[in-house]
C-alpha cells in the first residue's frame, strides 16, 4: 500500500492559512476543506463575528479552530492569558474540541486546556497557573473559575460557542449570558449551531456585531436531486467511534459485496482502513489523491477487473472516475453534507441495477442522516451492527449457497464414490454434515469473533421549546420504552438540568438525545431514559457525584412521589 510521504492540501493554504497548520492539517490526511470550513475560516481570520448553522460531523471544530490558532500564531508575542475560548455544552465534546485543537495546533506548541465540571479542580488552576492559550470548557466551571480570578477573559481573541443549541437544552441559558456579560466588547464571537431557534437567534442579535452568517442546511443547493432512486437500499448503521473499524469488517462479511467503493474522509484513514480489512481477508485497495495518475490508473484497472472488491477513497479520489456496475457504496463516516451522500449514493443502483448504500454512523450524527432524509426524500433503515450470531447465520446460508451451486452443477461423479464407501460405516446425512463443516471452514472466518458493543440509537423526540425544565407534574408522555428514575437531590440542593445531563452522558455513556424529559423538584429529581440503559445509569449514577453529593439513584416508584 502507498503512503503518502508529503501531502499537499493547496485548498487550506489557499484559504490564508499559516503554513504550519497546513502541514498538520496534511499530515492529518485531509484533502481539502468541508464546505463549512470554506465558507466560515476567512471571515473568522479577518476578525469578523460569525453565526453559523451546522452541525456535528460537518468539520465545524476545525471551522473555528484553524482560524483561532491562525490569530493566535500572528498575536504579538508577550501577550499573556487565554486567547481561544471554546464554550461546548458536555465534556466529552470539551474533550474532543481540545484534543482536535491540540492535533491542528501542534507545530505552533498550544497549550490547550479543557475545563468542564467533576475534573479536579486543582489540576486545572494548576494547568491555568502555567499559563494556557485556548480553554475549551463548559459554561457552568468556566463561570466557577471566572469567580474564582483564576481566568481572566482580558486577553481573550476569538470566543466560540460551539452547539450552542444544546447548551440552551442542556440549561445553560443564564451561564452562557453570565460568561457573554463579562467578556470585553469587541471581541469576535463565533456562534455554532446545528439549529437556529429564537432563542438563539436572540443571543446572536444581542452579543453578535454584525455577523457574518452562514447556513448549511441542505437546502442551499438547490432542490433534491434525482441520483437517489428507489432501487438503492439505504441502511445505517449505529456504532461507537471506537468499534468503527470492526463493524465495517463485519458489515462487509454480512453483505460480501462484488465491488464496493467505501468511502471516508482522510488520507491516513483510508490507508489505515485498506490495511484492516486486506488483513481480515477482504480483497481492498487504497485510492487517495496522493496517488501519482500512474498508480491510480493500476488500483482502477484492477477494481474494473473485478481483482479488487474493495476500493477504499476519499471523495476527492474517486472524483471523475466513471465505474458501472457498483454493488455497493459504503459511507465510513456520515458524509457532511446531504449533497456529498446523493453525489456518492449516484454511483450505485445505476442502468436499471439493484444498489445498497451503507452508512457507518456515531449517535451524535443521527440527525446528519435526518438532513438527508429531508433533501432525499427517502428513508434510510437505522439499525444496530450485526451480531456475532448473524455473522455466523449469514456464513451458513453463503455455505448454503454454494453447495446448491455445486449440486446443480454435473461434475459430482468422482465424489460419490467417496460418499458410497463412507455410507457403509456412517449415516448418509452425518456424511453430508461433515462435507458441509469442511466446506465451510474452507470458505474462511473463524467464528471466534468479539461481539461489538450495541449503542443505543437516540430516542427521537423534538427539542423541548424553552429548555428541558419543566415544572413538577407536568408530565410530557413517555416514550414507550422509557424509565423514569428517581434522584435523590433537587432544588434545594442546588441541581440543575445541566447537572443530571452531565452526570448522565459523562458517567453512563449515554447520548444526550436519549435523555427524555427532565423535572427537578425541590427535593428531587425524575429523569426518564431508554428502558434498556436504566440499570446502566443508576449504577453509574451511584458511584458518582451530583453537584458534590452523593445521592440515591432508583427507578421511580409507582404512586405518590416524594
Ligand atoms: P466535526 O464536525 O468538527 O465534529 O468533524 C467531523 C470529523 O471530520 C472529524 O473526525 C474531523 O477530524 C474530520 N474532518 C474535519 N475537517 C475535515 C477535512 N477537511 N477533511 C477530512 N476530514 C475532516
Amino acid at each position: 500500500m502507498k503512503k503518502t510521504e508529503n501531502p499537499a492540501v493547496p485548498g487550506f493554504a489557499s484559504l490564508g492559512l499559516d503554513p504550519r497548520l497546513v502541514t498538520a492539517l496534511g499530515a492529518l490526511g485531509y484533502e481539502e476543506p468541508t464546505p463549512i470550513q470554506s465558507e466560515a475560516i476567512p471571515p473568522l481570520l479577518a476578525g469578523r463575528d460569525l453565526l453559523a448553522q451546522a452541525a456535528t460531523g460537518t468539520g465545524k471544530t476545525a471551522a473555528f479552530a484553524l482560524p483561532m490558532l491562525h490569530r493566535l500564531s500572528q498575536a504579538e508575542k508577550g501577550r499573556k492569558g487565554v486567547f481561544g475560548l471554546v464554550l461546548v455544552p458536555t465534556r466529552e465534546l470539551a474533550m474532543q474540541v481540545a484534543e482536535a485543537i491540540h492535533r491542528y495546533g501542534r507545530e505552533l506548541h498550544v497549550r490547550v486546556l479543557a475545563v468542564y465540571g467533576g475534573s479536579s479542580m486543582s489540576q486545572q488552576l494548576r494547568s491555568l497557573e502555567r499559563g494556557i492559550d485556548v480553554v475549551v470548557a463548559t459554561p457552568g466551571r468556566l463561570l466557577d473559575h471566572i469567580g474564582r480570578g483564576s481566568l481572566s477573559l482580558a486577553g481573550l481573541g476569538l470566543v466560540v460557542l460551539d452547539e450552542a443549541d444544546e447548551m440552551l437544552d442542556m440549561g445553560f441559558h443564564e451561564d452562557l449570558e453570565a460568561i457573554l456579560e463579562v467578556t470585553p466588547k469587541g471581541r469576535p464571537i463565533a456562534l455554532f449551531s446545528a439549529t437556529l431557534p429564537a432563542r438563539i437567534t436572540g443571543i446572536a442579535a444581542k452579543h453578535l456585531q454584525d455577523p457574518v452568517s452562514i447556513r448549511l442546511d441542505g437546502k442551499s443547493h438547490g432542490g433534491p436531486p434525482s441520483a437517489v432512486t428507489g432501487r438503492v437500499r439505504q441502511t445505517a448503521y449505529v456504532v461507537s467511534r471506537a468499534h468503527k473499524l470492526a463493524a465495517l469488517s463485519r458489515i462487509l462479511d454480512i453483505e460480501d459485496p462484488t465491488s464496493a467503493i467505501v468511502f471516508c474522509r482522510t488520507r491516513t484513514e483510508v490507508d489505515q482502513l485498506t490495511e484492516t480489512l486486506t488483513a481480515r481477508s477482504h480483497r481492498a485497495e487504497a485510492l487517495h489523491g496522493g496517488f501519482s495518475q500512474e498508480q491510480r490508473d493500476r488500483v482502477m484497472k484492477r477494481f474494473r477487473a473485478g481483482a479488487t472488491d474493495i476500493l477504499v477513497a476519499t471523495d476527492v479520489a474517486a472524483r471523475g472516475l466513471d465505474i458501472q456496475q457498483i454493488s455497493h457504496i459504503v459511507n465510513y463516516d456520515v458524509p457532511n453534507e446531504p449533497e456529498a451522500y446523493v453525489h456518492r449514493i449516484g454511483r450505485t443502483g445505476r442502468a436499471g441495477r439493484e444498489g445498497t448504500a451503507i452508512t457507518l454512523f456515531e449517535p451524535r450524527e443521527q440527525w446528519l442522516l435526518r438532513n438527508i432524509e429531508r433533501l432525499t426524500k427517502q428513508k434510510i433503515e437505522m439499525t444496530s451492527v450485526p451480531t456475532v450470531a448473524d455473522l455466523r447465520a449469514r456464513r451458513l446460508e453463503l455455505t448454503r449457497a454454494s453447495l446448491r451451486e455445486a449440486l446443480l452443477g454435473t461434475d459430482l461423479d468422482s465424489f460419490r464414490v467417496v460418499v458410497e464407501s463412507l455410507s457403509e460405516e456412517f449415516d448418509l446425512i452425518d456424511i453430508a454434515a461433515a462435507g458441509v463443516k469442511l466446506a465451510h471452514q474452507a470458505s474462511g472466518g473463524t467464528d471466534d469473533e468479539p461481539e461489538i458493543p450495541k449503542v443505543l440509537l437516540q430516542v427521537d423526540r423534538p427539542r423541548p421549546p424553552a429548555g428541558p425544565v419543566r415544572p413538577a407534574g407536568v408530565r410530557r408522555p413517555k416514550s414507550p420504552d422509557a424509565v423514569t428514575l428517581f434522584i435523590g437531590a433537587g432544588r434545594q440542593a442546588g441541581v440543575r438540568p445541566a447537572d443530571l445531563f452531565g452526570a448522565i452522558t459523562g458517567e453512563a455513556s449515554l447520548p444526550p438525545g436519549a435523555i427524555g424529559a427532565i423535572e427537578i423538584a425541590d427535593r428531587f429529581s425524575l429523569v426518564e431514559v431508554p428502558g434498556e440503559a436504566a440499570d446502566a445509569v443508576i449504577q453509574a449514577l451511584k458511584k458518582a457525584t451530583i453537584r458534590g453529593h452523593k445521592v440515591i439513584v432508583r427507578r421511580e416508584r409507582e404512586g405518590p412521589r416524594g
